[in-house]
């Protein structure tokens, strides 16, 4: 193969400085995962091998000890129908909570909702009714939504686990593990742009977050690029009302989100589809 001048320099001085790696003892070079440039003295160095593997270049710079930026997780837009998820939980039995469950309750709402409030697990009047937040905490909550201008029904309702906790204890680690999986599918179908966690145990399970709702609240967190705005649970604030104006601070930051992002790219955010 003929080449320029310049390439025949670089050849040639590329070859010199193998030559001085394998006098100082170098045996060989790593040029990717799995391939080597040999330098024994039975490896002749040739103008061939530097060109025949090329020595690949990292797409981005290396520290000496390695990436350490984690790599941002990104929600890939799922296919799945939440008729599909529903119909795959079925009448559950992974954990032990539907024992004493009467109804598995799903996830309801706006499936195209721009806003996404998750709260704990049922209870008792939710496993009635088979449907999230319809007791006093579920009026609360509706409430805190029209506080921001929005209606029930323009928003997604749900929870970490789908059966009522008896005699409403928070949900068991395993218990909420089983569960999540089918919560994060939905998310992925209706990709909001805010979720509101309420309490600590939707905190903790969909951010795996070690802090307590006291110190999380009030700042947006990430859940693979979507917002999080964690605040206190309904049901704690019909115990401890004081703690309504933080909460409305809060909620005042994801309306005002929200209407900042109208310019965002819109997802059919006023079609109210309930379930
Ligand atoms: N508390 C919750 O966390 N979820 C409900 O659905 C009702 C009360």
């Amino acid at each position: 193969m003929r080449s320029s001048p310049e390439v025949q320099q670089l050849i040639t001085a590329t070859k010199k400085q193998l030559e001085h790696l394998r006098a100082l003892g170098v045996e060989g070079i790593p040029l990717d995962e799995g391939t080597r440039l040999s330098l024994t003295p039975a490896a002749p160095i040739t103008s061939e091998l530097p060109l025949a593997a090329p020595i690949p270049i990292p797409e981005k710079p290396t520290s000496l000890f390695g990436d350490l930026t984690p790599t941002p997780q990104t929600l890939v837009q799922s296919t799945e129908t939440f008729e599909q998820i529903h119909a795959e939980i079925g009448d559950c039995i992974r954990c032990p909570l539907h024992r004493e469950r009467t109804h598995v309750v799903h996830t309801e709402g706006n499936r195209k909702a721009r806003l996404m409030f998750i709260g704990e697990a049922p209870g008792a009047d939710e496993d009635a009714q088979a449907r999230p937040f319809v007791g006093r905490a579920g009026q609360l909550l509706t409430k805190i939504i029209e506080a921001i201008g929005m209606k029930r029904e323009e928003v997604l309702i749900g929870n970490v686990n789908r059966c009522r906790p008896p005699g409403n204890r928070a949900p068991m680690p395993d218990e909420a593990a089983t569960c999540k999986p089918f919560l994060e599918r939905e998310i992925a179908v209706a990709q909001p742009e805010v979720i509101v966690v309420l309490g600590n145990t939707a905190l903790k399970n969909l951010l795996d977050s070690r802090e307590g709702i006291t110190r999380a609240r009030g700042r947006f967190h990430d859940y693979k690029g979507i917002k999080v705005m964690p605040t206190f649970h309904p049901a704690y604030l019909l115990r401890d009302p004081s703690k309504k104006r933080e909460t409305w601070e809060d909620l005042k930051k994801v309306r005002d989100y929200l209407d900042g992002s109208q310019d965002k790219p819109q997802r059919g955010t006023r079609d109210t589809k309930v379930d």
